[in-house]
């Protein structure tokens, strides 16, 4: 059995330079990193130790831009400026919002609904891809500062339930900000990383990832197993977090202090300094049983008991999301072994207590909730800098894995974003009479031709007993194990004879190569599609040319002279097309030698031509 080492995964980076995990988030974003020293995972923390990041843009006068808390306050003065909750845009049409429209207070643009949204500020536009890069921009200088190095490379989270234009997007956005992203991460998988989980190979789980942030709650069952994460089920409520705690204070107060609706909508001010006083008794009370604040000379105060009485209808709509999970994912409470507590809302007593009532089990929550994507970003980023050796986290295939087929044509067998370990087959059939032998190629790209693809393995397939052309059944079957390890198999059906390779990881294509692939893919799309076709005309019509030509030679007896040579020559004419025609030519060549022997064929045709004329053949 040959044996030849390649990475089927992005495999690990040699180079020790420091790789940033940073948790972009709709509320907060923030950056983590694994200590030097202490091997530890820590966020980073500015002097006066704060780690939050307020992931709020705002627009000045002259189009200067901030980030954070300084943007934050310009939230109630100049809304059309300040852009929060950008992670709601991302890779989203005007379509996909319109809904929530109300919830923006400043300006998307809604005159072509289909395409990706884009935002206005006075006279510029920009695109949630470029806002959120101004954010990952800010992380990335505030890194470079406190940590007195420049920071290139970056993991990136997404929630679970991203999608591709949307993970697609997050990259982007890492791109423009200047940073290689490395691996885009699940939320969930980074907070069990965070707790230690998936780290042991042997360990199977089920775990339930809790996410209540500031204005977005996410439920995520995964399962790991072999140090790689399933992700089983995800639900939520992408419009609700604790942002609807603080509003039903503000609604309660108000209330008591008798100001209505509209009362508070002509006093912006005061409606927001409300709002604020409202999150200031939130965040106290999670400690302590009752709060006091001042709002415009009047007294407010809360007690924790009002506070649970307030947000209960909220708590239980997250647990309703919670037991839709564990129905999607087919799975009774008593199947999950941990439930991990993320996000800043889950330092609510409230919250914590409902949610380990659900899943009848004590919580995770020794870890920072708002910090715990972040520090299991950074772990990620560690494994991927080679620093854990042992561990290779891959979940999924970044490329399409397949084999060579007539005419140099790349037949995909497991698509690029397969979770592994993941396993395919397909069958094909020989192009010659008697073909004693195929060759198996396999390549590793998203180009129609492989020759534009990385060429992974090859091997023959020998001892195929002598049959007619299209007659052997050659099973070719693809198995990615839990290490990436991708093992390629090939077994003629009828006679037994098999024969497999095994395609080690040994060396990597970086996230950068895997990437130029992908957009060398996009790029030529069209190009392909186009000479794809042409390829499959050229295999067709040569293939009907032999076919053609065993048919007349086994049955000429049957044939009269004039079909016989109308045959031959529409053959050559056809045979002359294939070098240089166009694939509509040769399409009307194949066209024009049926007809020709339709009638005759009709009347002769065996089973063993049927079969050659139909299925993807290799050659010898
Ligand atoms: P996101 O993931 O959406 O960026 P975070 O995880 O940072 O958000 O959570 C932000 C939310 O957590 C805010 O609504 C904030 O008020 C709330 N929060 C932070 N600390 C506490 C606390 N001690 N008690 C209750 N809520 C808190
Ligand atoms: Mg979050």
């Amino acid at each position: 059995m040959a044996k030849i080492g390649i990475n089927i995964a992005t495999g690990s980076l040699q180079q020790n330079e420091m790789i940033v995990g940073i948790d972009l988030g709709t509320t907060n974003s923030l950056v983590a990193i694994i200590h030097p020293d202490t091997r530890q995972p820590v966020v980073l923390k500015e002097h006066d130790g704060v780690t939050l990041v307020p992931s709020i843009v705002h627009f000045g006068e002259q189009g200067q831009v901030t980030v954070g808390n300084e943007a934050k306050k310009f939230l109630v003065t100049e809304p059309q400026h300040t852009i929060f909750s950008v992670k709601r845009l991302m890779g989203k049409s005007y379509n996909d919002i319109k809904d929530h429209s109300v919830f923006f207070s400043y300006k998307v643009i809604d005159d072509n609904k289909e395409s990706l949204v884009k935002i206005q500020v006075g006279a510029a536009f920009y695109s949630p891809v470029e806002l959120s890069s101004f954010i990952l921009k800010e992380l990335k200088t505030r890194a470079e500062h406190i940590l007195k190095t420049p920071v290139t490379r970056a993991v990136i989270t997404v929630p679970a339930y991203f999608n591709d234009a949307q993970r697609q997007a997050t990259r982007d956005a890492g791109k423009l900000a200047g940073l290689d992203v490395l691996r885009i991460v699940n939320e969930p998988t980074a907070a069990s990383l965070a707790y230690g989980m998936g780290l042991n190979r042997e360990e199977v789980k089920t775990i339930a990832v809790y996410d209540l942030g500031g204005g977005t709650f996410d439920i995520s069952v995964l399962r790991i197993s072999n140090g790689i994460f399933e992700v089983l089920s995800t639900n939520g409520d992408t419009y609700l977090g604790g942002d609807d705690f603080d509003r039903e204070v503000v609604k309660y107060w108000s209330k008591e202090a008798g100001l209505n609706d509209e009362e508070l909508k002509m006093h912006k001010n005061l409606a927001q300094e409300l709002r604020l006083l409202a999150e200031e008794a939130k965040i106290q009370l999670s400690n302590l049983d009752s709060f006091t604040g001042v709002v415009a000379g009047q007294e407010f105060s809360l007690t924790r008991e009002q506070l649970e009485e307030l947000i209960r209808p909220l708590v239980e709509r997250t647990i309703e999301c919670c037991r839709n999970a564990m129905s999607d994912a087919e799975l009774t409470v008593s199947a999950i072994d941990e439930v991990v507590m993320v996000g800043g809302s889950t330092r609510v007593p409230l919250v914590k207590k409902t949610v380990s009532d659900f899943f009848a089990k004590s919580v995770h929550d020794s870890l920072n909730p708002d910090e715990v994507v972040a520090l299991g970003a950074a772990v990620q980023a560690d494994i991927l800098a080679g620093n854990n050796k042992e561990l290779l986290l891959l979940d999924i295939t970044p490329l399409s894995l397949g084999i060579e087929t007539m005419g140099g044509l790349m037949d995909v067998l497991i698509p690029r974003n397969s979770k592994i370990p993941s396993q395919a087959g397909r069958q094909y059939t020989t192009q010659k009479d008697g073909q004693g032998s195929m060759r198996i190629s396999v390549f590793q790209g998203e180009r129609d031709l492989v020759k534009d693809n990385r060429k992974l393995a090859e091997f023959n397939l020998t001892g195929i007993p002598g049959m007619p052309a299209g007659l052997p059944k050659v099973e070719v079957s693809f198995l990615v194990n839990a290490d990436g390890i991708l093992t390629v198999k090939a077994k003629e059906l009828r006679s037994g004879v098999e024969q497999s390779i095994e395609v080690k990881p040994q060396y990597g294509l970086t996230d950068a190569e895997v990437e130029k692939m992908l957009m060398d893919s996009i790029t030529h799309a069209k190009e392909d599609i186009h000479v794809r076709a042409l390829v499959e005309a050229q295999t067709e019509a040569r293939q009907l040319i032999d076919t053609t030509g065993q048919f007349i030679s086994r049955n000429k007896a049957f044939l009269t002279e004039e079909e016989i040579s109308q045959t031959q020559a529409a053959m050559d004419q056809l045979a002359a097309l294939i070098s240089h025609a166009s694939k509509d030519q040769i399409q009307a060549g194949i066209e024009k030698l049926n007809e020709l022997s339709r009638p005759y064929a009709e009347r002769l045709m065996d089973q063993a031509i049927g079969k050659a004329m139909k299925g993807k053949s290799i050659t010898e």
